[in-house]
């Protein structure tokens, strides 16, 4: 089994990275990915659990990214060098950029009437990101909430008027396209049904407009597309193949794991998967990175 998304609790999982891996492990995957947001701290930790306990660990990261229409995207990287300067000096800027942001969130969640505390959002000793997840992970500890998904309602908590007034500025897509290449990764771009600007438009519409994304996203250099997804229908997945081999995409697979805490029913290699679906294919299409047939 393989999974390609999955998050540890050096961004918002739960789980530090060997519990992850022995838990992946224990589920039967032979091949994983940890994708962190915006951050490579728990990359080291992972891939020595994986030597132990015998499973392939690729190293990855998911960016949070726009493009000039405010398009919001999910990019993920895998398989760079972990010590490239321009990566690891972008990941310092976001981070700088997210603290900033959280401070404001702090505030904005305060002003309508839930007493947080940054001590709220602090789940272990070293902890150092905070995403928007951990402040609903908060709201539901603190019992301004009875479940996760209720801090996400409309209208109220994570999407009141004050906190959507809070804006992060985000990484580039062509940036951070370019930083993954640059650092021999391959990029690829997550959860397509994700893309809410997209989703906006009429059903139909949607699918004309991810092509026309997606020719703009491979003329960037996006090398891949994550077409298995937890959340995935059978009809997205189909679709998405179609796009992905259109455009000459390596086809992804992820379940977006974030630890059994968050009770999304998402499990590791927990996603729809068709006849076309080969894990021995992918993992040596991202593992070997930018093969010389890309590079052409
Ligand atoms: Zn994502
Ligand atoms: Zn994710």
């Amino acid at each position: 089994m393989i999974d390609l998304h999955l998050h540890t609790y050096y961004s918002d999982g739960t789980m530090s990275p060997e519990a992850l891996v022995r838990l992946a492990k224990e589920r039967g995957a032979d091949t994983i990915a940890i994708t962190d947001h915006d951050g490579m701290r728990g990359l080291a930790e992972g891939i020595e659990a994986g030597g132990i306990h015998g499973i392939l660990v690729i190293p990855g990261v998911e960016l949070s990214t726009e493009d000039d229409e405010k398009i919001y995207m999910h990019i993920l990287g895998y398989g760079f060098d972990l010590n490239n300067t321009a990566l690891n000096e972008e990941i310092e800027y976001i981070r700088q950029k997210r603290i900033e942001r959280n401070e404001k969130l702090l505030s904005a969640l305060n002003e309508i009437g839930c007493a947080l505390t940054m001590e709220d959002l602090q789940l272990r000793d070293g902890q150092d990101y905070i995403g928007k997840p951990t402040f609903a992970l908060a709201l539901l500890r603190k019992g301004y909430v009875s479940s996760y998904g209720e801090a996400y309602a409309e209208g109220k908590f994570m999407r009141s008027e004050a906190v959507r007034r809070v804006h992060r500025e985000k990484v580039s897509a062509e940036k951070a396209i370019g930083l993954i290449r640059g650092a021999g990764g391959v990029p690829v771009l997550a959860h397509p049904m994700k893309i809410a600007r997209l989703l906006k438009s009429e059903e139909e519409n949607f699918w004309d407009r991810l092509d026309e994304q997606l020719a703009k996203l491979k003329r960037l250099g996006l090398l891949g597309m994550e077409c298995y997804y937890s959340s995935h229908t059978p009809e997205d997945t189909k679709r998405l193949v179609c796009l992905a081999e259109k455009y000459e995409l390596i086809v992804t697979a992820g379940s977006d794991f974030h630890g059994t805490e968050y009770e999304s029913g998402i499990s590791i290699g927990g996603f729809y998967t068709d006849s076309k679906f080969d894990e021995n294919t992918m993992a040596g299409q991202i593992q070997n990175g930018i093969s010389e047939k890309m590079m052409l």
